[in-house]
C-alpha cells in the first residue's frame, strides 16, 4: 500500500503554486487531505515575518503531539529556519523549492538531510492557476534584485530571472485556444522581466497580445522605475488593462530612504499624474508603522498620499523579521498606531476609488467571473468590482456596459 502525504502550505500565491507541483510530481505515495491519515506531511513553509515563522514552528509542535508523522519542511522557511529544526530533530528532511520536481526521491530518504537547493532555479511550467475559466496567472519571473530593507524575500527566492518568453507564449496560445482572454502576470518582481537580456516587459507584453484570442493583459506589480520610455508606449494598447499597480510602499522620502526604496516620492508624483491623465487607475503597495515612521513622517505621508490620483491599495501593517536591516531599526511604532495610520490610509483611498468610479463617462469592460447570492461578479478594465445583476447565465463571458450605478464600494447594473 502507498504511503500518505499531506501537504500544508503557508503563505503566498507562489506557495500554493509550488505545492500543486509538487503534488503533481508525487508518482510512488498516495495524497491525502485527511492530516490525521497521513505517513508522511510536507510543509512548504512561509517566512515573511517573525509571525510566520512561529507559525510554521508552531504547526510542526501539534504534528509531533499528534501522532508524529514523518515531516518535511520546503519553501521559504528552508532557508531561513531549516538547519536548525533539522538539528534539533523536528524535521526528517529540508529541501529548497527548486528541488520540488524530485519530491519522490525525497521523501523516500531514509537519512535526515538538508538540500537547501539552488536560488537560480527557474521552473520549467509557467502556468500560475486559474481563475473560472477565463483569468489565468501566468508566473514570467522568480526573485528580485531590490535590497529593500524590510524584507527578506531576495535571500529565500534569490535574485531576479525570467522565465523562457518562447515558453510563455506558447503556454498561453494554448490556453487562448481553450477561451482564456485574460492574462495576468506574476512573479516576485515582474518589471524586471527580461533585465539584463534583450527583451523586457514591454517587449513581452506586445508579444503577447498578438496571440490570437488574448484580450486583456494584466502586469501583477511593477516599481516606479520600471515603468520607462518603452512601457509608456505601450499605455495606449486598447489589450493593456486600465489599470496598474505600482508598488510605493511609502509616500515620505524620508520613510523611502530608511526602506531602502529606490522610488523618489517627487518623481512618483509625476508618474501617478502623467498615468492619470491617460485614464488609468492606479493602485500600491504601502507598509505602515516601519521603525522610524515618527507621528510627523506619518503626517507627511499622508498629505502627499491625498495628493496622488490613487485608486487601489494593498497596505499591510509592519512586520519585523529578523535578518533584515530594519529588524534592528529604532523606534519601534507600537502595533496599535500602525493599524490606526493602516485604516486612515484605506479610507482616503476608499473615497478615491469611489470618486474616480463616479467621474468615469465611459462604458465598463467586465469580464464576468462568478456568481453568488444571484449576482454576478467580475472586474472591468480598471479594475474595479463590478456586480450585475441577470438572467441570462454570464460567467467567463465579456460585457460591455454603459448604464451603471457608482456604489461606495463598487459598481452595479443590470444586464
Ligand atoms: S522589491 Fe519587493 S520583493 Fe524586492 S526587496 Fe523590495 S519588497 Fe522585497
Amino acid at each position: 500500500m502507498k504511503k500518505k502525504v499531506f501537504f500544508k502550505t503557508f503563505g503566498c500565491r507562489t506557495n500554493l503554486y509550488d505545492s500543486q507541483v509538487m503534488m503533481s510530481s508525487l508518482k510512488e505515495y498516495e495524497i491525502t487531505e485527511d492530516e490525521s491519515q497521513a505517513d508522511v506531511i510536507v510543509v512548504n513553509s512561509c517566512t515573511v515575518t517573525n509571525g510566520a515563522d512561529s507559525n510554521v514552528r508552531s504547526y510542526i509542535g501539534h504534528v509531533e503531539k499528534n501522532g508524529g508523522a514523518k515531516i518535511f519542511l520546503t519553501g521559504c522557511g528552508a532557508h531561513t529556519k531549516g538547519e536548525k529544526l533539522l538539528l534539533e530533530k523536528r524535521v526528517h528532511g529540508v529541501f529548497g523549492q527548486s528541488e520540488k520536481e524530485k519530491i519522490d526521491l525525497l521523501l523516500a530518504q531514509e537519512k535526515p538531510f538538508y538540500n537547501p537547493g539552488d536560488l537560480n532555479h527557474i521552473d520549467a511550467s509557467v502556468v500560475d492557476d486559474f481563475i473560472g475559466k477565463s483569468r489565468a496567472f501566468i508566473k514570467i519571473q522568480e526573485g528580485c534584485d531590490f535590497r529593500c530593507s524590510y524584507c527578506i524575500i531576495p535571500f529565500v527566492r534569490g535574485d531576479a530571472r525570467s522565465m523562457d518568453e518562447s515558453r510563455i507564449v506558447e503556454q498561453i496560445s494554448r490556453l487562448a485556444l481553450n477561451g482564456f482572454g485574460e492574462f495576468i502576470l506574476t512573479g516576485t518582481n515582474v518589471g524586471s522581466y527580461g533585465q539584463g537580456s534583450q527583451t523586457s516587459l514591454a517587449k513581452l507584453m506586445k508579444r503577447i497580445s498578438q496571440i490570437r484570442g488574448v484580450r486583456r493583459i494584466r502586469v501583477g506589480s511593477v516599481e516606479p522605475i520600471q515603468i520607462g520610455d518603452e512601457f509608456k508606449e505601450i499605455l495606449h494598447e486598447p489589450w493593456l488593462e486600465k489599470h496598474l499597480h505600482i508598488a510605493l510602499q511609502h509616500t515620505s522620502p524620508t520613510m523611502l530612504k530608511l526602506m531602502n526604496r529606490r522610488n523618489v516620492y517627487k518623481q512618483d508624483r509625476e508618474l501617478f499624474e502623467f498615468l492619470h491623465d491617460k485614464g488609468f487607475a492606479i493602485g500600491t503597495d504601502f507598509i505602515t508603522g516601519h521603525p522610524g515612521e515618527s507621528e510627523a513622517l506619518w503626517r507627511e505621508a499622508m498629505q502627499n498620499t491625498q495628493a496622488l490620483p490613487l485608486t487601489h491599495l494593498h497596505a499591510f501593517t509592519y512586520s519585523k523579521r529578523d535578518g533584515t536591516k530594519s529588524a534592528i531599526m529604532k523606534p519601534e511604532v507600537n502595533g496599535k498606531v500602525a493599524s490606526e495610520r493602516l485604516h486612515e490610509l484605506e479610507a482616503v483611498i476608499q473615497n478615491k476609488n469611489f470618486e474616480f468610479r463616479k467621474a468615469f463617462r465611459g462604458e465598463l469592460e467586465v469580464l464576468i467571473e462568478s456568481q453568488k447570492d444571484g449576482l454576478y461578479y467580475g472586474h472591468d478594465q480598471h479594475f474595479n468590482t463590478v456586480l450585475v445583476q441577470s438572467e441570462d447565465d454570464l460567467i467567463g463571458n465579456w460585457i460591455n456596459i454603459s448604464n451603471y450605478e457608482a456604489r461606495g464600494d463598487c459598481n452595479y447594473a443590470q444586464f
